[in-house]
């Protein structure tokens, strides 16, 4: 069967003056919609435009162009079905046998910054997807069908079949089709996605989510970044998605400067990382092992604040994730570059850094850039399906704090009480954190009890030959008992900070009381998983 009619209609116009005249070239009668029919008439091309063709005008501002029976019913006809070809003919409608669409560009005009509203509305097609679909359905069989045309690239490859075989063959037809319905989809799913963010905008107070309820259905859009090597482990498959439309989230927005390709749990522990260092406002330096932070330090500058960070563990520190808030300078390159790490992330570098680790050919180097957006929720993948959350965005104000004991605190304490609270946010639970200086002098993470976890950041600390006379603790959640605060005063606390609200508060702020140190309240828990 010979192709005989296209109807173009394009909002991105790249290559479509040329692929027409090919097309009319071929004796293949051109249909179009306004403003396609204009730039192709322009080009010379006898072009009949769509509302000539159906009697009916394009209204509403445009968004009425193409839904009419004689273009749907000249899509949807089927060419094998002789009741199909009498219907058609009954009521004048003609077949259309290729359909060229792409559609307004809805993602394109969210991305600007100052995109209104109503731009982001009207920047929804409605008639394109609907002859998208209509057209793709119709791909037919081996005989014949419509062919549907979405992506500039594949201009040639219909070509080259129309010569060869009067149209195109079922195989590419059927491969265009689908793809067709993974691009419909995939618009619709930045609508939906664009939507259900602005429905959660309202900014949350303090710990209470904003959220009033969830949505019935969620709609995640996500787009392959990169594959990888592999998972986990050597034996998963695994691909980097990123979120196209929030890709400023931590590590959505970053640029590779050099070294080995990212491995899966190179980007997971990235991620961590960058997290941990962007909520610091001052210079930072976190060193991520496993997804948990093993030193931490804030300094003057990036170079006291890795130096200090190191301190706190530098055996877990070997072929870590090491990630500043500030830019790397060559001090600061060639002091990390003594040790073994995996990846380097900072949001600059300066130029002779650059030149420095360019000799350290594996280290991966990662320009980040902070992003101010905060994720719309958190996803975890459960057997069976999702859980949904707020990311744990609250950060507890010192003003907020509630001093439980009869001690209070000195500023150094309340200092490096909320140095240690901010750390153990980033570390996952049971969390225990001694620090001191605005450093991290014993971290104890993921343990099934918090007893261990205590037990553990002593054993570190000790081990790093680190003291933790009159340190700072951070307990990520309450105390059930009051052990886990005997252990850390043993090892050296003399002030703690924790969220309160177990039944036995009582006994533990006694406990408190008993070895006279500083306890307060946050108030708030950070589980972390
Ligand atoms: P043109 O620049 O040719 O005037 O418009 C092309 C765009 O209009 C394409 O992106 C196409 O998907 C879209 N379009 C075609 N028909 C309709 C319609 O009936 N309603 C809306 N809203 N868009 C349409």
């Amino acid at each position: 069967m010979k192709l005989t009619t296209a109807l173009l209609s394009v909002s991105d116009k790249t290559g479509i003056v040329e692929f027409a005249q090919a097309l009319a070239a071929r004796g293949i009668k051109l249909l179009s919609t306004g403003g396609t029919a204009a730039l192709l008439k322009k080009a010379g091309l006898d072009v009949t435009e769509v509302a000539e063709h159906t009697g009916s005008p394009e209204i509403l501002d445009g968004r009425v162009k193409t839904l009419h029976p004689k273009i749907h019913g000249g899509l949807l006809g089927r060419r094998d079905n002789a009741e199909h070809l009498a219907t058609m003919e009954q009521h004048g409608i003609s077949p259309i046998d290729l359909l060229v669409v792409n559609l307004y560009p809805f993602r394109e005009t969210i991305a600007k910054p100052n995109c209104s509203f109503a731009d982001a509305v009207e920047n929804i097609d409605i008639g394109g997807p609907a002859m998208l679909r209509a057209a793709a359905k119709n791909h037919g069989t081996e005989q014949g069908g419509v062919t549907v045309v979405i992506d500039p690239s594949d201009y040639e490859q219909v070509l080259k079949e129309i010569d060869q075989f009067g149209q195109p063959s079922y195989g590419l037809r059927l491969k265009l089709a689908s793809k067709t319905y993974a691009h419909t989809a995939a618009y619709d799913g930045a609508i939906a996605q664009y939507l259900t963010a602005l429905t959660d905008a309202e900014p949350a107070q303090e710990s209470t989510p904003a959220r009033q309820q969830w949505p019935e259905t969620v709609t995640i859009q996500i787009q392959k970044h990169q594959e990888l090597r592999y998972g986990e482990n050597p034996h998963q498959k695994a691909a980097f998605y990123i979120d196209p439309v929030r890709g400023n989230g931590l590590l959505g927005n970053y640029e590779q400067l050099q070294g080995k390709e990212l491995s899966y749990n190179n980007i997971a522990d990235a991620d961590a990382a960058w997290e941990c260092s962007r909520s610091f406002d001052v210079p930072v330096c976190v060193i991520v092992k496993h997804a948990n932070p093993c030193g931490v330090a804030i300094g003057a500058t990036p170079f006291e604040a890795y130096q200090k960070a190191f301190k706190t563990d530098p055996t877990s520190a070997f072929g870590g994730i090491i990630a500043f808030n500030r830019k790397v300078d060559l001090a600061v390159a060639e002091e990390v570059s003594k040790q073994f790490m995996e990846v380097l992330l900072a949001p600059e570098y300066t130029e002779d850094a650059l030149a420095l680790l360019a000799a350290k050919k594996n280290v991966r180097v990662l320009k980040v850039s902070s992003g101010s957006e905060q994720n719309p929720f958190d996803v975890k993948r459960v057997g069976g399906g999702w859980l949904l959350q707020d990311p744990d965005a609250f950060d507890v104000p010192a003003e907020s704090l509630k001093v439980v004991t009869k001690k209070q605190p000195t500023a150094q304490q309340l200092n490096d009480l909320m140095f240690a609270w901010k750390v153990a946010k980033y570390v996952k639970s049971n969390a225990i954190v001694f620090c001191a200086n605005g450093m991290t002098m014993g971290v104890g993470a993921g343990q099934m009890s918090r007893l261990d976890s205590a037990r553990i950041a002593a054993i570190k600390a000790e081990a790093n030959g680190l003291s933790l006379k009159n340190t700072a603790a951070a307990s990520d959640a309450f105390f059930p008992f009051r052990d886990g605060l005997d252990v850390i005063v043993a090892a050296g606390a003399d002030c703690i900070i924790q969220p309160g609200g177990s039944i036995r508060d009582e006994e533990v702020i006694n406990a408190a009381d008993e070895h006279g140190i500083v306890m307060v309240y946050t108030g708030t828990r950070h589980f972390r998983h």
